[in-house]
């Protein structure tokens, strides 16, 4: 073992991501006041800049001093009563997880087991909430990106399900590992509670749980029977109503915070979306082209543009991969949890990173896996990553067009001056 391996980590990881140094600079600061007369600039600028990145201008969003995990949380506590009947598939760790959470707080949870690399059965979702007449079903979750096994769901799909059953539930959505990355449309698909966290798609450390609430939601808080304290939304609504928080914020997150919010703004979200796909076709290329291998995710439908779960051959572990990656090349790649562990390994492919930060990631889980045993080809994941960036457009091609129309407008000009 070396004592030290030079240069730096490659964090591959699907959260957290990578920090951009601007987030990171930003977040150099002193402790002040959170009481003081100026703190409310900083706190309403971020609340209120959110609600772009969740797509709603009706809806309000709460920031906690937790990760994902205590959104999670916050939104099933503040909306239900004990007892109350949640629908919810599984199909994956993240799934599951959110799932045993509801069931431990005392929901009473229909779950849907469905194969890990689906996800959401829109059908049955319909079925079911025609079949409940007497509408007892108070919430119907569903988990927008399953960062385990890199499957992203329908959640347009999932509104179209409870307005053809005519149903009042309210809708439940974990974007953590989508929102900021892949599109996603609070307002648009009727999102109630939508939650998400601050170490993927915004770049920044874990720390923050960010709750998007729906009008309709904020209306079921008062009559919801739950017991919460620290994550209670009326004490939260109160305090943010004039900037402040119930509680100490965690200043260098919200620091950082901001600055995460100018970077995305600047890049424009609908390119960030495009960047995510764009990459993510690249990697599916090294992965299928290349090495001729699987993804988790069984059908191109349920492909996720900010998380690649690659099956390796049966007979090899997708650990040993993982850990010679890491020990020999500094490279993190993320594991395959619970069912999928040794099954698959994963490569983020989120946040602030370009094609050949990913070609690093790509050379780095091929040589790892030629390393263990596993036989693909040397340097097939790299040509086939190259091949699919080279011959497609980085951003949206009408942007092109328009800066080609400015050259080409601006050289015909000089020629003739
Ligand atoms: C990361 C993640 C979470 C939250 O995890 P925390 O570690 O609590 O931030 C929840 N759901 C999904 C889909 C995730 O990817």
């Amino acid at each position: 073992m070396r004592s030290r391996i030079a240069g730096r980590n490659f964090l591959f990881v699907p959260g957290p991501t990578n920090v951009p140094d601007r987030v990171q600079r930003a977040m150099m600061v002193a402790m002040e006041d959170h009481r003081s007369s100026k703190f409310p600039e900083l706190s309403t600028s971020v609340l209120n800049d959110l609600k772009n990145i969740f797509k709603t201008t009706t809806g309000q969003v709460f920031i906690f001093p937790s990760s994902g995990t205590g959104a999670w949380e916050a939104a099933l506590t503040n909306t239900l009563s004990p007892g109350d009947k949640i629908l919810a598939a599984r199909f994956g760790q993240f799934s599951h997880l959110w799932i045993d959470m509801a069931q431990r707080l005392g929901y009473e949870v229909e779950v849907l087991d469905v194969e890990w690399g689906e996800g959401v059965p829109l059908d049955r979702y319909e079925e079911i909430l025609r079949a409940d007449k007497l509408q007892q079903i108070k919430g119907v979750l569903a988990c927008h990106n399953e960062t385990a096994t890199g499957v992203t769901s329908d959640i347009a799909g999932v509104r179209r399900a409870l307005d053809a059953a005519d149903h009042p539930a309210l809708l439940f959505v974990d974007a953590v590992s989508s929102l900021a990355s892949i599109d996603f449309r609070m307002d648009e698909w009727q999102v109630d509670l939508a939650v998400s966290g601050s170490q993927k798609g915004l770049m920044l450390p874990a720390g923050l749980g960010i709750l998007g609430v729906s009008h309709k939601a904020m209306g079921a808080i008062a009559g919801a029977k739950s017991r919460r304290c620290y994550f209670d939304l009326a004490a939260m609504i109160q305090a943010n109503a004039t900037g402040y928080f119930p509680y100490t914020p965690a200043l260098p997150m919200l620091y950082g915070l901001r600055e995460s919010l100018n970077i995305i703004f600047e890049e424009g979200l609908e390119a960030i979306f495009f960047r995510h796909h764009y990459l993510a076709e690249g990697v599916r290329a090294a992965v299928i082209r290349g090495w001729g291998l699987k993804l988790c995710a069984t059908e191109p439908k349920w492909y996720s543009d900010t998380v690649s779960a690659i099956v390796v051959p049966e007979g090899s572990n997708a650990a040993h991969v993982i850990d010679v990656a890491f020990r020999r090349y500094n490279l993190a790649l993320g594991a395959g949890l619970a069912r999928v562990a040794g099954k698959v390994f994963r490569i983020g492919h989120l946040g602030d990173l370009n094609e050949l930060m990913l070609m690093g990631a790509i050379a780095g889980a091929e040589m790892a896996m030629l390393d263990v045993g596993i036989k693909v080809t040397p340097g097939s994941g790299v040509a086939a990553a190259a091949e699919y960036w080279r011959s497609h457009d980085p951003i949206p091609r009408k942007k092109v067009s328009q800066e080609e129309q400015f050259y080409a407008s601006h050289s015909t000009g000089s020629i003739q001056g």
